[in-house]
């Protein structure tokens, strides 16, 4: 496919380089059993690319989010999955931009490195869903350490990491001088935690994206693993969203021109009544309606990665992007199994996992209704219905 955006070419050509390396048939066993690909992200890992974020004074490549959108898209273009290990990439942010001098230097070396995984967080809870303000995970201080007691649910790669950054109250909500007040965030030292406070236990869902859900029953947690101030924990996690915005929208572009790549290769080689099933408008134009509305969401893209990057707000736009971007990439996905006729519905064409896979992205991190309702009301000022 034509592509008039190829930034970081040389970044891209290495990550299509490794990507070739775990076909289609690797990510379908994996699929079958749900299993984690642990081959594919020490790859990553030892090719640099999940440390892109990371500054060079801490050993990264500090080579910023526009870098680390075009290793994500590829990653998808290719038909690979970077679900397993993104958050490796930017869950460090939070250390980065909120931690402690003595925490930046003992975590973030080892996290470049690979050595230590922090690739899990924890926000989301059964009884707050996106109304974060509504957790009820808490931890208690006591002397040195805090005692947390809680539940939290769609808590991706906890099995797979090393550390996770928890947000949790430190102030009941009724106590707090606003709802946003008073949780703060913890580093979690998983590897300590696991039968000793912490149960993790796997959730089964219809993509293979190693998500779990947590118990907590009086884990104890030094006090030096607060991040930042105690209170300001909603902040923190704020912070750390857009980033995370951005790079999810940049795999729904890679999911998107993995599906026109197909779609279009297919439309030509398919014949049926004696011509190509793509000389037909009917088949043509939604793979070209697919790949205009996935132009338009890459603009969107690295409009707010630039944006990112040179350090200015970027809220609504790590929103825009992330709301366009899924959906030109679901659209994208339903245009090529539609394509691909009764074959779509075939593990083996891939068609079928990466349609589950990107359908995620409507939901995850956050659902379109929120997104639209954060332009409704901070951008065009209308009331808030909540
Ligand atoms: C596979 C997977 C992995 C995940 N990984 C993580 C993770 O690693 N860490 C983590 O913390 N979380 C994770 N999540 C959680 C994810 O961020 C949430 O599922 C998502 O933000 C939506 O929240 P919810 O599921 O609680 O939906 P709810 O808040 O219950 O909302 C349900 C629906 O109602 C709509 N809705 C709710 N309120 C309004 C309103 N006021 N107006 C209009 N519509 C509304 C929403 O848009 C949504 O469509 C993951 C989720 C999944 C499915």
């Amino acid at each position: 496919m034509i592509d008039t955006r190829e930034t970081f070419p040389e970044i891209r050509d290495s990550v299509r380089k490794l990507c070739a390396g775990f076909p289609g048939e690797y990510w379908r066993a994996l699929d079958r059993e749900r299993k984690y690909p642990t081959e594919f992200v020490r790859a990553l890992t030892e090719a640099g690319f999940l440390s892109v974020l990371i500054p060079e004074e801490y050993d990264g490549s500090g080579l910023g989010l526009g870098a680390a959108t075009a290793v994500l898209e590829e990653i998808h273009r290719s038909g690979c999955n970077g679900g397993a290990c993104h958050a490796q990439m930017y869950t460090m942010g939070t250390i980065l931009k909120h931690g402690s001098k003595a925490q930046k230097e003992a975590y973030l070396p080892k996290v470049a490195s690979g050595e230590l995984r922090l690739q899990a967080f924890g926000v989301t809870e059964p009884g707050a869903g996106t109304d974060t303000t509504r957790i009820s995970t808490f931890a208690r201080k006591e002397g040195d350490k805090y005692v947390v007691n809680g539940q939290k649910i769609w808590i991706s790669r906890a099995e797979h990491s090393d550390l996770m950054v928890l947000l949790c109250r430190t102030t009941p909500r009724e106590a707090a001088a606003r709802p946003s007040d008073g949780m703060s965030v913890l580093l979690v030292d998983l590897r300590q935690a696991v039968g000793n406070g912490l149960t993790i236990r796997p959730v089964r869902t219809m993509l293979n994206h190693a998500t779990t859900e947590l118990f907590f029953d009086n884990l104890e947690v030094p006090a030096e693993n607060l991040v930042g101030e105690e209170g300001k924990g909603f902040r923190y996690i704020l912070d750390g969203m857009n980033a995370e915005r951005i790079l999810i929208a940049s795999e729904c572009i890679g999911d998107g021109r993995f599906f026109i790549d197909r779609a279009s290769a297919y439309a030509k080689d398919r014949n049926v009544f004696g011509r190509a099933i793509g000389a037909n408008q009917g088949v043509q134009s939604p793979i070209a309606r697919a790949y205009v509305q996935l132009s338009a969401a890459a603009l969107m893209v690295d409009r707010a990665a630039a944006l990112f990057d040179a350090g200015q707000p970027c809220g609504t736009e790590a929103n825009m992007a992330k709301m366009l971007a899924s959906e030109a990439s679901w659209y994208a996905a339903d245009m090529c199994l539609q394509t691909h006729g009764g074959f779509g519905f075939a593990e083996e064409y891939d068609i079928e996992r990466k349609f589950r896979e990107t359908r995620l992205y409507q939901v995850a991190p956050i659902s379109t209704n929120l997104i639209l309702s954060h332009v409704g009301t901070h951008v065009l000022g209308m009331p808030k219905s909540f």
